[in-house]
């Protein structure tokens, strides 16, 4: 048994290939502060101007770039630090624009190829893109009173984005404290990532659901095509969803999802937990996103099952490899899908979900957003 949980552990590792959770950091963060006004102006400033102020989990502020890149453990390169943001009149920069342009830049390459725990092997592994899940998903750890919900190998909780959330969000009121607007803003983006990161139910739940497990391959074939089914099936679910998510959210199209994030179905023990406890830490308002998240996984698997579970589940059908065939066409026509009349009672099933998972995105970006204007409001009185 304990083999077994091993070697699926070790496959589940690359299952979590794309670990970019949604691709529309930006869409979800502009659509979920949409109602906010009187942001504060950004303008930019260098990076040295802030380092003084800043102080990385209690170490000494950092005496240049490369030294808080250091602290940070993150690949200083993939950053684009004199990135400035552009308004069409020349007048001066909102915080928002660059809220929602900063809560992109994680998935640019700075949280990957690190060695950072041991847990990566389980989760992603070393090398590549797939590298990062380790700081952009969380699975808390099994618990018997929730045994499938919560499984996971190994058991124990993993995963760093709650505490990423965290240290972002200090950086955040340091920079803010001392008037560095701009990478105050810069830095509570970067957190943001993290946190809507876990508004994604495949980056809390390992498998997902028990379904996805192809026990039939096991006992007919064996143990290492069981782990290569699972890897592929796992990988095909989670990156659908993905890409469905982002197929909805395109600026282009009419979705009702824009309203999702605005008046949300959001997990009501979450939005409760986040809005009446003011003294939450930030880590653990995120790990309460995390669970909710999760508990829609069992209902993301079945709503895919049911709308395009038979073409996910094809033998050929592997989307870890390329999401698009050697003519360069999608795998997976999301627009068929969309237009076809037998399919229409299904895809209500799977937007209903999807509504859900970005409901609970939307009152996590704005509690974390809410937390540090107020706190920062608060600061400078
Ligand atoms: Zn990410």
């Amino acid at each position: 048994m304990k083999v077994f949980l091993a070697l699926l552990a070790a496959g589940l590792a690359c299952a979590s290939t794309q670990a970019q959770a949604w691709e529309g950091h930006m869409a979800i963060t502009r659509a979920s502060l949409q109602s906010y006004d009187n942001w504060d102006s950004a303008p930019y400033e260098p990076i040295e101007k802030v380092l003084p102020v800043l102080s990385v989990q209690n170490a000494p502020a950092p005496v240049s770039l490369k030294e808080f890149a250091e602290q940070l453990a993150i690949h200083m390169e993939s950053i684009k630090w004199d990135w400035q943001p552009s308004t069409a009149d020349g007048s001066v920069v909102s915080a928002l624009e660059v809220l929602v342009k900063a809560s992109i830049e994680p998935d640019g390459g700075m949280d990957q190829n690190l060695n950072l725990s041991p847990d990566q092997k389980y989760m992603g592994g070393y090398e590549g893109l797939s590298s990062q899940a380790i700081r952009h998903m969380f699975f808390r750890s099994w618990s018997p009173i929730d045994p499938v919900l919560s499984f996971h190998v190994p058991l124990h909780e993993m995963g760093f984005a709650p505490d990423r959330a965290e240290l972002f969000f200090n950086l955040a009121k340091q920079a803010k404290k001392d008037g560095h607007t701009f990478w105050a803003y810069r830095f509570l983006g970067w957190g943001l990532h993290y946190v809507q990161d876990l508004g994604q139910p495949y980056h809390t739940s390992q498998v997902g659901s028990m379904r996805l497990l192809p026990f039939r391959v096991l006992l007919s074939v064996g143990l290492e095509a069981f782990m290569a089914e699972t890897l592929r099936i796992v990988g095909n679910f989670h990156l659908s969803f993905e890409q469905y998510a982002d197929f909805l959210m395109n600026p282009d199209r009419d979705s009702p999802l824009a309203l999702a994030f605005k008046v949300p179905k959001a997990d009501e023990g979450m939005k409760m937990e986040l809005e009446q406890k003011t003294d939450l830490p930030i880590n653990d308002g995120v790990k309460r996103l995390a669970l909710a998240s999760q508990q829609l996984a069992q209902a993301v698997v079945d709503a895919q099952m049911d709308m395009m579970g038979p073409l996910l589940m094809a033998p050929e059908m592997n989307l870890i490899s390329n999401f698009y065939d050697s003519s360069g066409k999608p795998k997976i026509d999301f627009s068929l899908i969309e237009t076809s009349t037998i399919l229409a009672g299904r895809r209500t099933e799977m937007l209903s979900v999807l509504e859900r998972a970005f409901g609970n995105t939307g009152v996590a970006t704005r509690w974390y957003v809410d937390r540090f204007r107020t706190l920062t409001a608060e600061m400078s009185k």
